[in-house]
């Protein structure tokens, strides 16, 4: 057979495993999709095909020698944020250009511990800054169901790549919604987990308040097998949670009864586009057709939202980016006489000018005399938006809503006006402000055959009931398993 590069991670361990197809194989089908699809797609930053091909026959032969892992021999795609020992990592920032990461994240290990093959790096928004991925500094990446579209960011090189099948599996990382936007409008399936499942030991730092790291998946169960081998308390990481990871394995939910899902009237306001708003509601229907019990839930603060993100994230992100100095780490200009000249010189020319948006506004809002009226009044709003979920929760399992107010709009049509591209995050950064978890599980279609994402919301902890809930879902989502009508 051909095109393993189509199949899932699952599929393919089972195939590996009964012989029917090597590692090898595998890794050389995928290459060959890249090699044909990525140049307009451009959704890798780099591919080394002879390291991977070398990592594909070491698992072969691991398995042949009767070493087992649960992703053997299964390329896996990274965005370029997460330090894959050996292999670069720029942020697409022209700052890091040429640093080489010099261990492995630990999200990368255990993955690698359980025979993951690493071939690319994917491409992203700057340090994760933006929705769209306009803002790589090499240049922007194309949905791959309609190439003059975005596809979504920041991890927006990690969704089109799984979208087309230049990747099994990819890995994404979810600071205001990064992991599940992108899906949305790549079509694929993306979770962002509890703050502190996986831990962040080795992800560069965006917001340290609010980075996830997460799977990025053709089906609900690989997202649920990444995230499983991903997670659980790391010592590297103060901020990784100590509870137990329930095994993934079980997510074979016949139906919905005895769920109840709670829809917030506050996410189906006007304004979102008239397609996605049918397919979520549509979505919502086929829930409630599956025994689930939908009941009505109010996140009052959901308004303040995007205000509170954009300071408490530009201010962790001011602080975090400041390591970056043209001493310690990737290019440093040249021609400076002194220190400071040094500093500035190489931060003019390593960021590009979102990230410098970030940085200004960071440092405005902690600066003294406004830190108590932006910093501390938006950590107020903070929690009241927590206790707002909170209080959701006492009335649902988790909760449905879309995730964006529109699918994959044409390159260019934002970037002009940050405000515009920011206010297309309302559905998202709610959830990381939260700390709790989401999934995007494709629901359907707009008239243009753009996908759309359904966000499936949990408490924090309760990623089982967001993949069980997906997963049943995607049973009867029109969307599932489809793919663009690429080439
Ligand atoms: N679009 C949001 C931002 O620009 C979220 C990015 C992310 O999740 N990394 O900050």
């Amino acid at each position: 057979m051909d095109g393993w590069n189509r199949l899932t991670a699952h599929e393919l361990v089972d195939r590996m495993n009964r012989r029917e197809c090597s590692s090898e194989e595998v890794v050389r089908s995928v290459l060959d999709a890249i090699q044909s699809k990525d140049g307009p797609i451009h959704g890798y930053l780099s591919v080394d095909p002879e390291d991977a091909l070398a990592q594909a026959r070491a698992a072969d032969t691991a398995r042949r020698n009767g070493v087992s892992g649960r992703l053997m021999g299964v390329p896996v795609a990274v965005k370029d944020v997460l330090n894959v020992r050996g292999q670069s990592c720029t942020c697409a920032s022209r700052i890091l250009k040429g640093y080489t990461a010099p261990y492995d994240a630990t999200a990368i290990a255990r993955l690698r511990a359980e025979g993951a093959i690493f071939l690319g790096r994917t491409n992203m928004d700057e340090f994760a800054m933006g929705s769209t991925t306009e803002n790589s500094a090499y240049g922007v990446t194309r949905n791959p169901w309609d190439l003059g579209r975005v596809p979504g960011g920041s991890s927006g090189g990690s969704a089109a790549v799984v979208a087309a099948d230049e990747a099994i599996v990819a890995i994404g990382t979810d600071t205001g919604g990064s992991i599940r936007q992108p899906a949305s409008f790549c079509g694929c399936v993306g979770l962002k987990p509890t703050y502190g499942r996986v831990s962040r030991y080795g992800l560069t730092a965006y917001a340290s308040s609010l980075d996830q790291i997460g799977p990025m998946a053709k089906d609900v169960r690989d997202a649920a097998l990444l995230f499983e081998i991903m997670s659980g308390h790391d010592p590297m990481d103060s901020s990784s949670l100590p509870e137990a990871v329930p095994a993934a394995g079980d997510l074979l939910v016949p139906d919905l009864k005895g769920i109840r899902l709670g829809l917030p009237a506050e996410y189906f306001v006007s304004g979102m586009d008239a397609d996605v708003e049918r397919c979520v509601r549509h979505a919502v229907q086929q829930c409630k057709d599956l025994g689930a019990e939908i009941v009505e839930v109010s996140l009052p603060h959901t308004r303040a939202a995007i205000a509170t993100y954009y300071i408490i994230a530009t201010a962790e992100a001011s602080a975090n980016l400041a390591r970056f100095d043209g001493v310690r780490y990737g290019t440093r200009a040249t021609g400076a006489n002194e220190p400071i000249e040094l500093y500035k010189r190489t931060r003019a020319e390593g960021f590009g000018p979102e990230v410098k948006r970030r940085i200004i506004l960071g440092t405005y809002v902690l600066s003294s005399g406004y830190y108590d009226a932006y910093y501390v009044t938006a950590q107020k709003v903070r929690s009241l938006i927590r206790e707002d979920f909170g209080k959701a929760f006492s009335q649902c399992d988790a909760i449905l809503a879309p995730v964006s107010p529109t699918a994959a709009y044409q390159i260019g049509e934002k970037s002009e006006d940050p405000l515009q591209m920011y206010l297309g995050d309302i559905f998202t950064v709610p959830v990381n402000l939260a700390g709790i978890c989401g999934l995007s599980v494709p629901c359907g279609f707009t008239g243009a055959g753009l996908p759309v994402g359904l966000q499936v919301i949990g408490p924090a902890l309760g990623e089982m009931i967001v993949l069980k809930a997906g997963a049943a879902f995607e049973k009867v989502s029109c969307a599932a398993g489809r793919r663009p009508g690429l080439m």
